[in-house]
């Protein structure tokens, strides 16, 4: 039984999965899976109504044909009457990494992007009322907004730097990558016991509180220090 990915023994072509922009050269960055973290913001687990728990961290993915890049305009996404926008800062993976302690997360850390964790916020909440999972309101089309990619070494140290998500230009969503209630070197620790991280794994760090219903029509902006601004227009329902 043959079971490589040489095209003649497929019945159709294997889907080629997206590449991200680097910032300061022409190469992309192969995306292999997405890692999500949820409530890692104090005020935007109080907005929704949790207590802030330092216990742990949870996690949810997005598939990886969830992906749309900075500049697109995309559809209204369907199913959905309360989409809701999260700006985020992403880490991406570079190196492999298993049971990696977060003294030594920096070291497979490839660089740092802009994102929006774009959220069905309705079928999210019904999920969580009947204890059931999130996909529906999580991973879906364009629901990973994607920036360009800047090196760590560009970037330099996660401190103080400041994200914000403007909606037509109003500021809605305001913190500091330090209001993380579990830092970046901590999230890869912790993730890397669960998953052998890969190069090319893409973590979504949670979302500051403002979050937010989007509409058709509207431009929305991410704004992190030191990286390159994601925009993305929301289009008409399909
Ligand atoms: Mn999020």
């Amino acid at each position: 039984m043959p079971s490589d990915n040489i095209s003649e023994n497929l019945v159709f072509p294997a889907v080629r999965l997206p590449s991200a922009a680097i910032a300061g050269t022409p190469k992309l960055f192969p995306i292999r899976r997405i890692f999500c973290v949820g409530r890692n913001y104090a005020e935007h687990a109080r907005e929704l109504g949790h207590e802030v728990d330092r216990q742990t961290p949870f996690y949810f993915l997005k598939l990886t044909d969830s992906v749309v890049f900075s500049g697109a305009m995309i559809p209204y996404p369907p199913g959905t009457e309360d989409c809701h926008y999260e700006g985020e800062f992403v880490v991406a993976i570079g190196a492999p990494a298993f049971r990696i302690p977060a003294e030594k997360a920096g070291e497979i850390v490839y660089g740092y992007a802009a994102g929006i964790d774009l959220t069905r916020r309705d079928l999210q909440s019904a999920a969580k009322e009947k204890g059931r999972p999130w996909d529906l309101g999580k991973t879906f089309e364009n629901a990973a907004m994607l920036g360009t990619i800047t090196p760590a070494a560009a970037f330099g140290p996660v401190g103080d730097q400041r994200i914000v998500l403007k909606q037509n230009g109003e500021i809605r969503q305001d913190a500091r990558l330090s209001d993380f209630i579990w830092s970046v070197p901590e999230l890869i620790a912790h993730l890397s016991r669960y998953y052998h991280l890969q190069p090319g794994d893409l973590l979504y760090t949670g979302t500051p509180a403002g979050v937010g219903a989007v509409s058709p029509g509207d431009t929305l902006r991410v704004e992190i220090d030191g990286l390159e601004r994601l925009e993305i227009a929301i289009g008409a329902a399909e």
